[in-house]
Protein backbone atom coordinates (compact mmCIF):
# COMPACT_ATOMS: atom_id res chain seq x y z
CA UNK A 1 0.00 0.00 0.00
CA UNK A 2 1.23 3.49 -0.77
CA UNK A 3 2.47 5.93 2.03
CA UNK A 4 0.33 8.99 2.28
CA UNK A 5 1.42 12.24 1.37
CA UNK A 6 2.42 14.74 3.23
CA UNK A 7 1.62 18.77 3.48
CA UNK A 8 -1.33 20.50 3.52
CA UNK A 9 -2.86 19.17 0.20
CA UNK A 10 -3.07 15.58 2.19
CA UNK A 11 -5.78 16.50 4.08
CA UNK A 12 -8.02 18.04 0.98
CA UNK A 13 -11.40 15.86 1.54
CA UNK A 14 -13.32 13.45 -0.58
CA UNK A 15 -16.39 12.91 -0.26
CA UNK A 16 -17.96 9.02 -0.84
CA UNK A 17 -21.47 7.62 -1.59
CA UNK A 18 -22.16 4.32 -1.87
CA UNK A 19 -25.39 2.73 -3.33
CA UNK A 20 -26.49 0.66 0.01
CA UNK A 21 -26.40 -2.63 -1.37
CA UNK A 22 -23.64 -5.23 0.05
CA UNK A 23 -21.57 -5.39 -3.02
CA UNK A 24 -21.85 -1.72 -3.81
CA UNK A 25 -20.52 -0.74 -0.21
CA UNK A 26 -17.50 -3.00 -0.06
CA UNK A 27 -15.79 -1.73 -2.82
CA UNK A 28 -16.71 2.09 -2.00
CA UNK A 29 -15.40 1.36 1.71
CA UNK A 30 -12.44 0.11 0.09
CA UNK A 31 -12.00 3.01 -1.81
CA UNK A 32 -12.42 5.29 0.88
CA UNK A 33 -9.73 3.56 3.01
CA UNK A 34 -7.17 3.54 -0.08
CA UNK A 35 -7.51 7.10 -0.04
CA UNK A 36 -7.72 7.64 3.36
CA UNK A 37 -4.10 5.79 3.86
CA UNK A 38 -2.71 8.21 0.93
CA UNK A 39 -3.64 11.19 3.49
CA UNK A 40 -6.99 12.42 2.08
CA UNK A 41 -9.93 13.05 4.70
CA UNK A 42 -12.95 10.72 3.99
CA UNK A 43 -16.87 11.99 5.02
CA UNK A 44 -19.37 8.74 4.28
CA UNK A 45 -22.61 9.40 2.76
CA UNK A 46 -25.21 6.84 3.95
CA UNK A 47 -29.05 6.00 3.70
CA UNK A 48 -31.04 4.50 6.35
CA UNK A 49 -31.84 1.84 4.18
CA UNK A 50 -28.81 -0.42 4.95
CA UNK A 51 -27.93 2.02 7.09
CA UNK A 52 -23.78 1.68 7.75
CA UNK A 53 -22.29 1.50 11.18
CA UNK A 54 -20.04 4.77 11.73
CA UNK A 55 -18.76 3.54 15.11
CA UNK A 56 -16.80 1.18 12.89
CA UNK A 57 -15.03 4.00 10.97
CA UNK A 58 -13.53 5.94 13.63
CA UNK A 59 -11.45 7.24 10.34
CA UNK A 60 -14.59 8.27 8.75
CA UNK A 61 -17.32 11.45 9.31
CA UNK A 62 -20.42 10.02 8.18
CA UNK A 63 -23.21 12.02 7.17
CA UNK A 64 -27.13 10.59 6.23
CA UNK A 65 -29.06 11.33 3.36
CA UNK A 66 -32.87 11.01 3.73
CA UNK A 67 -33.40 8.06 0.92
CA UNK A 68 -37.18 8.35 0.36
CA UNK A 69 -37.30 4.48 0.10
CA UNK A 70 -40.98 3.36 0.57
CA UNK A 71 -41.19 0.90 3.56
CA UNK A 72 -42.50 -1.94 1.61
CA UNK A 73 -39.94 -1.35 -1.20
CA UNK A 74 -37.28 -1.46 1.49
CA UNK A 75 -38.85 -4.73 3.26
CA UNK A 76 -38.65 -6.59 -0.65
CA UNK A 77 -35.14 -5.33 -0.71
CA UNK A 78 -34.67 -5.77 -4.85
CA UNK A 79 -32.16 -3.72 -5.81
CA UNK A 80 -33.53 -2.54 -8.98
CA UNK A 81 -36.92 -1.12 -7.27
CA UNK A 82 -34.63 0.36 -4.47
CA UNK A 83 -32.72 2.20 -6.92
CA UNK A 84 -35.27 3.53 -8.82
CA UNK A 85 -37.75 4.63 -5.64
CA UNK A 86 -34.58 6.06 -4.56
CA UNK A 87 -33.86 8.03 -7.57
CA UNK A 88 -37.33 8.95 -7.89
CA UNK A 89 -37.80 10.41 -3.95
CA UNK A 90 -34.35 11.97 -4.11
CA UNK A 91 -35.47 13.98 -7.30
CA UNK A 92 -38.85 14.96 -6.38
CA UNK A 93 -37.47 16.27 -3.17
CA UNK A 94 -33.56 17.55 -3.31
CA UNK A 95 -33.74 19.65 -0.19
CA UNK A 96 -33.10 16.68 1.93
CA UNK A 97 -30.53 15.47 -0.22
CA UNK A 98 -28.85 18.95 -0.90
CA UNK A 99 -28.90 19.30 2.70
CA UNK A 100 -26.49 16.89 3.74
CA UNK A 101 -24.53 17.05 0.87
CA UNK A 102 -24.35 20.55 2.06
CA UNK A 103 -23.45 19.63 5.78
CA UNK A 104 -20.81 16.76 4.41
CA UNK A 105 -19.11 19.67 2.14
CA UNK A 106 -18.98 21.61 5.18
CA UNK A 107 -18.09 18.75 7.75
CA UNK A 108 -14.16 19.78 7.81
CA UNK A 109 -14.09 19.40 11.57
CA UNK A 110 -12.13 22.86 12.89
CA UNK A 111 -8.75 21.53 13.78
CA UNK A 112 -8.27 20.37 10.27
CA UNK A 113 -9.38 23.42 8.68
CA UNK A 114 -7.31 25.61 11.36
CA UNK A 115 -4.63 23.21 10.10
CA UNK A 116 -4.94 23.82 6.31
CA UNK A 117 -6.25 27.55 6.67
CA UNK A 118 -8.70 26.56 3.98
CA UNK A 119 -12.12 28.16 4.44
CA UNK A 120 -14.79 25.47 5.59
CA UNK A 121 -16.27 23.84 2.02
CA UNK A 122 -12.76 22.26 1.68
CA UNK A 123 -14.18 18.85 0.18
CA UNK A 124 -12.70 18.41 -3.02
CA UNK A 125 -15.18 16.05 -4.39
CA UNK A 126 -17.95 13.21 -4.21
CA UNK A 127 -17.57 9.84 -5.75
CA UNK A 128 -20.66 8.16 -6.30
CA UNK A 129 -22.31 4.78 -7.05
CA UNK A 130 -23.29 4.89 -10.84
CA UNK A 131 -26.88 4.45 -9.55
CA UNK A 132 -26.80 7.63 -7.75
CA UNK A 133 -27.93 10.15 -10.70
CA UNK A 134 -30.27 12.00 -8.61
CA UNK A 135 -27.29 12.52 -5.81
CA UNK A 136 -25.18 13.63 -9.02
CA UNK A 137 -27.69 16.36 -10.21
CA UNK A 138 -27.64 18.28 -6.57
CA UNK A 139 -23.77 17.62 -6.45
CA UNK A 140 -23.84 19.38 -9.44
CA UNK A 141 -26.25 22.85 -8.30
CA UNK A 142 -23.80 22.94 -5.57
CA UNK A 143 -20.57 23.01 -7.70
CA UNK A 144 -19.17 20.20 -6.24
CA UNK A 145 -17.60 17.82 -8.75
CA UNK A 146 -18.56 13.69 -8.88
CA UNK A 147 -16.69 10.73 -10.11
CA UNK A 148 -18.01 7.84 -10.24
CA UNK A 149 -17.13 4.04 -8.92
CA UNK A 150 -18.04 1.58 -11.32
CA UNK A 151 -18.33 -1.58 -8.98
CA UNK A 152 -18.86 -4.13 -12.07
CA UNK A 153 -15.81 -4.80 -14.48
CA UNK A 154 -15.21 -2.90 -17.56
CA UNK A 155 -16.76 -5.33 -19.61
CA UNK A 156 -19.85 -4.62 -17.59
CA UNK A 157 -19.67 -1.15 -18.00
CA UNK A 158 -19.11 -1.72 -21.57
CA UNK A 159 -22.31 -3.17 -21.77
CA UNK A 160 -24.12 -1.13 -20.24
CA UNK A 161 -23.35 1.75 -22.50
CA UNK A 162 -24.04 -0.64 -25.66
CA UNK A 163 -27.23 -0.59 -24.45
CA UNK A 164 -29.09 1.17 -27.31
CA UNK A 165 -26.98 -0.78 -29.91
CA UNK A 166 -28.17 -3.84 -28.44
CA UNK A 167 -31.50 -3.09 -29.05
CA UNK A 168 -30.95 -1.52 -32.43
CA UNK A 169 -28.77 -4.21 -33.35
CA UNK A 170 -32.02 -6.38 -32.22
CA UNK A 171 -30.12 -8.26 -29.77
CA UNK A 172 -31.78 -7.30 -27.29
CA UNK A 173 -35.04 -8.12 -25.89
CA UNK A 174 -33.20 -11.90 -25.72
CA UNK A 175 -35.67 -14.15 -27.69
CA UNK A 176 -35.20 -18.13 -26.16
CA UNK A 177 -34.03 -18.76 -29.65
CA UNK A 178 -30.84 -16.05 -29.36
CA UNK A 179 -29.60 -17.20 -26.30
CA UNK A 180 -26.44 -18.40 -27.72
CA UNK A 181 -25.99 -16.18 -30.32
CA UNK A 182 -22.64 -14.00 -29.88
CA UNK A 183 -22.62 -10.14 -29.96
CA UNK A 184 -19.32 -9.51 -32.64
CA UNK A 185 -19.19 -5.99 -30.62
CA UNK A 186 -18.70 -7.28 -27.21
CA UNK A 187 -16.32 -10.17 -27.50
CA UNK A 188 -16.67 -12.98 -26.12
CA UNK A 189 -20.15 -12.15 -25.14
CA UNK A 190 -23.18 -13.97 -26.47
CA UNK A 191 -26.71 -12.86 -25.82
CA UNK A 192 -27.08 -14.68 -23.10
CA UNK A 193 -24.24 -13.47 -20.95
CA UNK A 194 -25.38 -10.17 -21.30
CA UNK A 195 -26.94 -8.51 -17.82
CA UNK A 196 -30.95 -9.28 -18.89
CA UNK A 197 -32.38 -12.59 -18.87
CA UNK A 198 -36.10 -13.05 -20.85
CA UNK A 199 -37.96 -12.45 -17.34
CA UNK A 200 -36.28 -9.37 -16.45
CA UNK A 201 -38.58 -5.99 -16.72
CA UNK A 202 -36.94 -4.25 -19.45
CA UNK A 203 -38.76 -0.79 -18.84
CA UNK A 204 -36.78 -0.74 -15.43
CA UNK A 205 -33.94 -1.92 -16.90
CA UNK A 206 -33.92 0.68 -19.72
CA UNK A 207 -34.64 3.38 -17.45
CA UNK A 208 -31.60 2.46 -14.75
CA UNK A 209 -29.11 1.85 -17.17
CA UNK A 210 -29.56 5.34 -18.91
CA UNK A 211 -29.45 6.80 -15.80
CA UNK A 212 -26.04 5.06 -14.87
CA UNK A 213 -24.82 6.05 -18.54
CA UNK A 214 -25.99 9.92 -17.84
CA UNK A 215 -23.66 9.89 -14.64
CA UNK A 216 -21.25 8.22 -15.79
CA UNK A 217 -21.13 10.84 -19.26
CA UNK A 218 -21.74 13.93 -16.49
CA UNK A 219 -19.10 13.15 -14.16
CA UNK A 220 -15.68 13.88 -13.84
CA UNK A 221 -13.94 10.68 -14.14
CA UNK A 222 -14.66 6.79 -13.45
CA UNK A 223 -13.10 4.53 -11.01
CA UNK A 224 -13.56 0.93 -12.14
CA UNK A 225 -13.06 -1.82 -9.46
CA UNK A 226 -11.26 -3.80 -12.11
CA UNK A 227 -7.27 -4.63 -13.21
CA UNK A 228 -5.45 -3.89 -16.15
CA UNK A 229 -4.16 -7.64 -15.28
CA UNK A 230 -7.83 -8.74 -16.18
CA UNK A 231 -9.59 -6.55 -18.60
CA UNK A 232 -6.71 -4.77 -20.27
CA UNK A 233 -8.40 -4.79 -23.57
CA UNK A 234 -12.25 -3.66 -21.83
CA UNK A 235 -10.25 -1.20 -20.90
CA UNK A 236 -9.11 0.77 -23.96
CA UNK A 237 -11.96 0.11 -25.80
CA UNK A 238 -13.88 2.03 -22.91
CA UNK A 239 -10.97 5.34 -23.26
CA UNK A 240 -12.03 5.06 -26.63
CA UNK A 241 -15.81 4.69 -26.47
CA UNK A 242 -15.85 7.23 -23.82
CA UNK A 243 -12.86 9.72 -25.24
CA UNK A 244 -15.77 12.30 -27.05
CA UNK A 245 -16.97 13.07 -23.53
CA UNK A 246 -13.57 14.45 -22.41
CA UNK A 247 -13.57 12.46 -19.09
CA UNK A 248 -10.25 13.53 -17.68
CA UNK A 249 -10.14 10.04 -15.44
CA UNK A 250 -10.59 6.58 -16.70
CA UNK A 251 -9.06 4.20 -14.35
CA UNK A 252 -8.48 0.81 -13.66
CA UNK A 253 -7.83 0.55 -9.86
CA UNK A 254 -8.75 -2.42 -7.93
CA UNK A 255 -8.92 -4.97 -6.93
CA UNK A 256 -10.22 -2.44 -4.39
CA UNK A 257 -9.96 -4.97 -1.39
CA UNK A 258 -6.11 -5.11 -1.86
CA UNK A 259 -5.23 -1.68 -1.17
CA UNK A 260 -7.49 -1.47 2.10
CA UNK A 261 -9.24 -3.97 4.30
CA UNK A 262 -12.42 -3.16 5.53
CA UNK A 263 -14.69 -5.88 4.65
CA UNK A 264 -15.67 -6.51 7.86
CA UNK A 265 -16.27 -3.12 9.15
CA UNK A 266 -19.06 -2.61 6.36
CA UNK A 267 -20.52 -5.90 6.40
CA UNK A 268 -24.24 -5.48 6.66
CA UNK A 269 -24.35 -9.10 8.40
CA UNK A 270 -22.18 -9.96 11.24
CA UNK A 271 -19.28 -12.05 10.13
CA UNK A 272 -18.97 -15.97 11.97
CA UNK A 273 -15.39 -16.13 12.47
CA UNK A 274 -15.90 -19.58 13.94
CA UNK A 275 -15.47 -20.84 10.82
CA UNK A 276 -11.54 -19.65 10.23
CA UNK A 277 -10.96 -22.11 13.07
CA UNK A 278 -12.66 -24.61 11.68
CA UNK A 279 -10.75 -24.46 8.57
CA UNK A 280 -7.42 -24.07 10.68
CA UNK A 281 -8.00 -28.15 11.28
CA UNK A 282 -8.17 -28.65 7.59
CA UNK A 283 -5.53 -29.74 5.15
CA UNK A 284 -4.58 -27.28 2.61
CA UNK A 285 -6.40 -27.02 -0.87
CA UNK A 286 -9.00 -29.33 0.32
CA UNK A 287 -11.87 -27.24 1.38
CA UNK A 288 -14.80 -26.09 -1.02
CA UNK A 289 -15.78 -22.84 0.01
CA UNK A 290 -19.19 -21.82 -1.72
CA UNK A 291 -21.45 -18.94 -1.23
CA UNK A 292 -23.94 -16.85 -3.32
CA UNK A 293 -23.44 -13.12 -2.61
CA UNK A 294 -25.64 -10.69 -0.92
CA UNK A 295 -29.01 -10.79 -3.08
CA UNK A 296 -28.69 -14.11 -5.21
CA UNK A 297 -31.68 -16.45 -3.73
CA UNK A 298 -32.69 -19.93 -5.01
CA UNK A 299 -36.14 -22.01 -4.99
CA UNK A 300 -36.82 -24.08 -2.07
CA UNK A 301 -35.88 -27.65 -3.99
CA UNK A 302 -33.04 -26.02 -5.96
CA UNK A 303 -31.92 -25.15 -2.11
CA UNK A 304 -31.92 -29.17 -1.79
CA UNK A 305 -30.01 -30.04 -4.53
CA UNK A 306 -27.54 -28.00 -3.31
CA UNK A 307 -27.45 -29.44 0.29
CA UNK A 308 -27.51 -32.90 -1.32
CA UNK A 309 -24.69 -32.27 -3.79
CA UNK A 310 -22.34 -30.70 -1.32
CA UNK A 311 -23.02 -34.10 0.67
CA UNK A 312 -22.78 -36.02 -2.25
CA UNK A 313 -19.33 -34.52 -3.29
CA UNK A 314 -17.20 -36.24 -0.27
CA UNK A 315 -15.43 -33.22 -0.43
CA UNK A 316 -15.33 -30.68 3.01
CA UNK A 317 -17.16 -27.51 2.54
CA UNK A 318 -18.10 -24.33 4.09
CA UNK A 319 -21.56 -23.12 3.12
CA UNK A 320 -23.20 -19.57 3.74
CA UNK A 321 -26.55 -19.59 3.93
CA UNK A 322 -27.83 -16.10 4.57
CA UNK A 323 -31.16 -15.82 5.50
CA UNK A 324 -33.70 -14.99 2.52
CA UNK A 325 -31.05 -17.39 0.03
CA UNK A 326 -33.98 -19.43 -0.11
CA UNK A 327 -37.05 -17.24 -1.74
CA UNK A 328 -40.03 -16.32 0.56
CA UNK A 329 -37.80 -18.31 3.75
CA UNK A 330 -36.74 -15.19 5.89
CA UNK A 331 -34.74 -17.90 7.92
CA UNK A 332 -33.64 -21.28 5.76
CA UNK A 333 -34.04 -24.56 7.58
CA UNK A 334 -31.45 -27.13 6.46
CA UNK A 335 -32.56 -30.42 5.37
CA UNK A 336 -33.38 -33.23 7.60
CA UNK A 337 -30.63 -35.78 7.93
CA UNK A 338 -28.31 -32.98 6.47
CA UNK A 339 -26.02 -32.04 9.37
CA UNK A 340 -25.18 -36.32 9.87
CA UNK A 341 -24.29 -36.73 6.74
CA UNK A 342 -21.73 -34.05 6.72
CA UNK A 343 -20.65 -34.12 10.22
CA UNK A 344 -16.85 -33.41 10.72
CA UNK A 345 -16.98 -32.43 6.92
CA UNK A 346 -19.07 -29.71 6.05
CA UNK A 347 -19.85 -26.56 7.88
CA UNK A 348 -22.83 -24.35 7.16
CA UNK A 349 -22.35 -20.27 8.20
CA UNK A 350 -25.00 -17.38 7.82
CA UNK A 351 -22.33 -15.28 6.71
CA UNK A 352 -18.55 -15.72 6.52
CA UNK A 353 -15.60 -13.35 6.35
CA UNK A 354 -15.10 -13.96 2.48
CA UNK A 355 -12.10 -12.30 2.00
CA UNK A 356 -10.15 -14.23 4.62
CA UNK A 357 -11.81 -17.53 3.98
CA UNK A 358 -11.19 -17.01 0.63
CA UNK A 359 -7.36 -16.25 1.51
CA UNK A 360 -7.15 -19.32 3.93
CA UNK A 361 -4.55 -21.77 2.81
CA UNK A 362 -7.44 -25.03 3.16
CA UNK A 363 -9.87 -23.53 0.69
CA UNK A 364 -9.42 -25.16 -2.75
CA UNK A 365 -12.16 -24.03 -4.48
CA UNK A 366 -14.54 -21.42 -4.84
CA UNK A 367 -18.85 -21.31 -5.53
CA UNK A 368 -19.83 -18.45 -6.75
CA UNK A 369 -22.94 -16.97 -7.82
CA UNK A 370 -19.95 -14.92 -9.94
CA UNK A 371 -20.92 -11.54 -8.16
CA UNK A 372 -17.92 -8.55 -9.45
CA UNK A 373 -16.34 -8.84 -5.95
CA UNK A 374 -16.51 -12.66 -5.34
CA UNK A 375 -15.26 -13.04 -9.22
CA UNK A 376 -12.38 -10.44 -7.87
CA UNK A 377 -11.78 -12.12 -4.49
CA UNK A 378 -11.60 -15.21 -5.62
CA UNK A 379 -9.11 -13.98 -8.56
CA UNK A 380 -7.31 -12.23 -6.07
CA UNK A 381 -6.13 -15.07 -3.81
CA UNK A 382 -5.70 -17.06 -6.92
CA UNK A 383 -8.55 -19.76 -6.46
CA UNK A 384 -10.63 -21.78 -8.85
CA UNK A 385 -14.40 -21.27 -9.23
CA UNK A 386 -17.57 -22.96 -10.29
CA UNK A 387 -20.06 -20.22 -11.30
CA UNK A 388 -23.64 -20.67 -10.79
CA UNK A 389 -24.23 -16.98 -12.30
CA UNK A 390 -28.03 -15.64 -11.05
CA UNK A 391 -28.41 -12.35 -12.48
CA UNK A 392 -27.50 -9.01 -13.91
CA UNK A 393 -23.67 -8.84 -14.52
CA UNK A 394 -22.97 -12.13 -13.52
CA UNK A 395 -23.14 -14.47 -16.25
CA UNK A 396 -20.59 -12.39 -18.09
CA UNK A 397 -18.29 -12.52 -15.01
CA UNK A 398 -18.65 -16.59 -15.52
CA UNK A 399 -18.02 -15.93 -19.16
CA UNK A 400 -14.73 -14.46 -18.10
CA UNK A 401 -13.70 -17.14 -15.33
CA UNK A 402 -14.36 -19.51 -17.82
CA UNK A 403 -13.49 -18.36 -21.65
CA UNK A 404 -11.09 -15.54 -20.82
CA UNK A 405 -8.77 -16.24 -17.73
CA UNK A 406 -10.02 -20.57 -17.73
CA UNK A 407 -9.77 -20.35 -13.82
CA UNK A 408 -12.67 -21.88 -13.54
CA UNK A 409 -16.12 -23.05 -14.90
CA UNK A 410 -19.92 -22.50 -15.68
CA UNK A 411 -23.01 -25.26 -13.96
CA UNK A 412 -25.65 -24.43 -16.06
CA UNK A 413 -28.79 -26.10 -16.62
CA UNK A 414 -30.73 -26.89 -13.54
CA UNK A 415 -29.39 -27.49 -10.76
CA UNK A 416 -29.42 -31.26 -9.68
CA UNK A 417 -27.59 -32.99 -6.70
CA UNK A 418 -25.84 -35.61 -9.20
CA UNK A 419 -24.18 -32.19 -11.55
CA UNK A 420 -23.36 -30.58 -8.34
CA UNK A 421 -21.40 -33.53 -7.50
CA UNK A 422 -20.24 -33.87 -10.72
CA UNK A 423 -19.35 -30.28 -10.85
CA UNK A 424 -17.47 -29.82 -7.34
CA UNK A 425 -15.70 -33.25 -7.80
CA UNK A 426 -14.52 -31.36 -11.43
CA UNK A 427 -13.31 -28.39 -9.63
CA UNK A 428 -11.40 -30.19 -6.74
CA UNK A 429 -9.98 -33.76 -7.96
CA UNK A 430 -8.55 -34.32 -11.83
CA UNK A 431 -6.41 -32.78 -14.18
CA UNK A 432 -8.58 -30.12 -15.67
CA UNK A 433 -9.43 -28.99 -11.80
CA UNK A 434 -5.40 -28.94 -11.11
CA UNK A 435 -4.94 -26.78 -14.56
CA UNK A 436 -7.35 -24.46 -13.70
CA UNK A 437 -5.67 -23.92 -10.37
CA UNK A 438 -2.55 -23.09 -11.94
CA UNK A 439 -3.83 -20.39 -14.20
CA UNK A 440 -5.90 -19.18 -10.94
CA UNK A 441 -2.58 -19.11 -9.43
CA UNK A 442 -0.66 -17.27 -12.79
CA UNK A 443 -3.00 -15.11 -12.65
CA UNK A 444 -3.27 -13.85 -8.76
CA UNK A 445 0.32 -13.12 -9.57
CA UNK A 446 -0.47 -10.84 -12.20
CA UNK A 447 -3.15 -9.00 -10.30
CA UNK A 448 -0.88 -8.36 -7.94
CA UNK A 449 1.81 -7.21 -9.69
CA UNK A 450 -0.73 -4.51 -10.86
CA UNK A 451 -0.58 -4.22 -7.14
CA UNK A 452 3.03 -3.14 -6.42
CA UNK A 453 3.99 0.25 -5.91
CA UNK A 454 5.15 0.75 -10.06
CA UNK A 455 2.28 -1.53 -11.15
CA UNK A 456 -1.15 -0.21 -13.32
CA UNK A 457 -3.52 -0.02 -10.03
CA UNK A 458 -1.13 1.91 -8.07
CA UNK A 459 -0.41 4.27 -10.83
CA UNK A 460 -4.30 4.59 -10.94
CA UNK A 461 -4.31 5.43 -7.36
CA UNK A 462 -1.05 7.95 -7.91
CA UNK A 463 -3.49 9.65 -10.43
CA UNK A 464 -6.67 9.80 -9.31
CA UNK A 465 -5.00 11.28 -5.86
CA UNK A 466 -3.26 14.10 -7.63
CA UNK A 467 -6.55 14.84 -9.50
CA UNK A 468 -8.41 15.33 -6.61
CA UNK A 469 -5.65 17.36 -4.99
CA UNK A 470 -5.80 19.94 -8.36
CA UNK A 471 -9.34 20.31 -7.69
N1 LIG B 1 -19.62 -11.53 1.36
C1 LIG B 1 -19.21 -11.69 2.66
N2 LIG B 1 -19.59 -12.81 3.33
C2 LIG B 1 -20.35 -13.77 2.78
C3 LIG B 1 -20.76 -13.63 1.45
C4 LIG B 1 -20.37 -12.49 0.76
O1 LIG B 1 -18.51 -10.83 3.22
O2 LIG B 1 -20.66 -14.74 3.48
C5 LIG B 1 -19.20 -10.33 0.63
C6 LIG B 1 -18.21 -10.67 -0.45
O3 LIG B 1 -16.90 -10.70 0.11
C7 LIG B 1 -18.43 -9.58 -1.47
C8 LIG B 1 -19.88 -9.15 -1.24
O4 LIG B 1 -20.31 -9.76 -0.03
O5 LIG B 1 -17.55 -8.51 -1.22
C9 LIG B 1 -20.82 -9.63 -2.34
O6 LIG B 1 -20.59 -8.89 -3.49
P1 LIG B 1 -20.71 -9.55 -4.93
O7 LIG B 1 -20.45 -8.48 -5.93
O8 LIG B 1 -19.87 -10.75 -5.04
O9 LIG B 1 -22.20 -10.07 -5.02
P2 LIG B 1 -23.63 -9.39 -4.70
O10 LIG B 1 -23.90 -9.65 -3.27
O11 LIG B 1 -23.54 -7.94 -5.05
O12 LIG B 1 -24.55 -10.15 -5.60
Amino acid sequence: MAGGIPGREARRRALVFPLPFQGHIDPMMHLAGALHARGLAVTVLHTRFNALRPARHPEFRFVEVPDGVPADVAAAGRIIDVILAMNAAMEASPAGVRAALASAMLAGGEEEQEAERRPRGAAACLFIDGNLLAVQRVAAALGLPTLVLRTGSAACLRCFLAYPMLHEKGFLPPQESNLYTPVPELPPLRVKDLFFSPVSNHEKVREVLARITETVRNSSGVVINTSEALEAAEMEQLRGELAGDGLPLLLAAGPLHKLSSRSAGSSLLDQDRSCIAWLDTRPPGSVLYASFGSLAAMDPGEFLEVAWGLADSGHPFLWVVRPKLVRGCDSVQLPDGFEDAVKGRGMVIRWAPQQEVLAHRAVGGFWTHGGWNSTLEGVGEGVPMICRPDAVDQMMNARYVQDVWGVGFELEGELERGRIRDAVRRLMEGEEGAEMRERAKVLRRKVADCLESSGSSQIAMDKLVSYILSL
